[in-house]
């Protein structure tokens, strides 16, 4: 099925209720990867989160940057912990990088995403290799733009970043994290793999469904 060829208002609301649907199937998976090397709260604190997103967004803006920043705004405000203010920094670089633009294309998207992926290493002050939710950004954005670079359709370019996503999550397995709770463990965080890696492939699959 082809999807549409620009983001708009109307898919940036399906990829946060696709992403908060993710959220609700995978909790338990979420909190049980915190529970092995942070504190268990993954989950239940992205649900909150993405639950308090839908209900924003039910007097949503039209704008795709104003829907991105709304959401934003309200993960920051509703997640404590790490993940809140990482998540809800990049919605929010996302949303500000669209402006007000009716609808973008892929290469904006493109931009979009690497401005979130920027906020979340400008924040945290993690690099890839860190064992952190950046781990799956920075290959995911990556792929994002090499497939637009290369004519690829936004749907294309939201697929391939969502395997590449999940690719740069597996490989966080074998990472000692440096960031972040997980980084209390030193060597003993070695061999799992990084709950916030994980929730960041399903907002890329939700970003997939959502366009595809
Ligand atoms: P907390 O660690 O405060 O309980 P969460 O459990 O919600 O927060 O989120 C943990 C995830 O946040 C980690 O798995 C990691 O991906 C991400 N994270 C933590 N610290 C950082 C950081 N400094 N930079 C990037 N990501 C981070
Ligand atoms: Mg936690």
């Amino acid at each position: 099925m082809a999807g549409p060829e620009l983001l708009d208002g109307d898919a940036v609301q399906a990829w946060m209720v696709e992403m908060a649907q993710a959220v609700n199937r995978e909790r338990d998976r979420l909190t049980e990867l915190d529970a092995a090397i942070g504190d268990g709260d993954h989950g239940v604190s992205l649900q909150r989160g993405f639950t308090a997103v839908r209900a924003a967004l039910e007097a949503a803006p039209e704008l795709p940057g104003a829907v991105l920043l709304l959401a934003g705004r309200t993960l920051v405000s509703s997640v404590g912990g790490a993940s809140g203010p990482l998540y809800g920094s990049a919605l929010r670089a996302m949303g500000k990088a669209l402006g007000d633009t009716q609808g973008a294309d892929g290469k904006q998207v493109g931009a979009a995403l690497a401005a979130a992926r920027d906020a979340i290493a400008g924040l945290g002050g993690a690099r890839g290799g860190d064992k952190t939710m950046l781990d799956a950004w920075i290959p995911a954005v990556a792929g994002f733009e090499s497939t637009v670079a290369d004519g690829g359709s936004l749907q294309a370019a939201a697929r391939f970043a969502a395997g590449a996503a999940e690719g740069g999550a597996d490989e966080t397995v074998a990472m000692e994290a440096r960031k972040g709770r997980a980084s209390y463990l030193g060597p003993r965080s070695v061999g799992h793999l990084d709950p916030g890696a994980a929730s960041s492939v399903l907002l890329f699959r939700a970003l997939a469904d959502a366009v595809g």
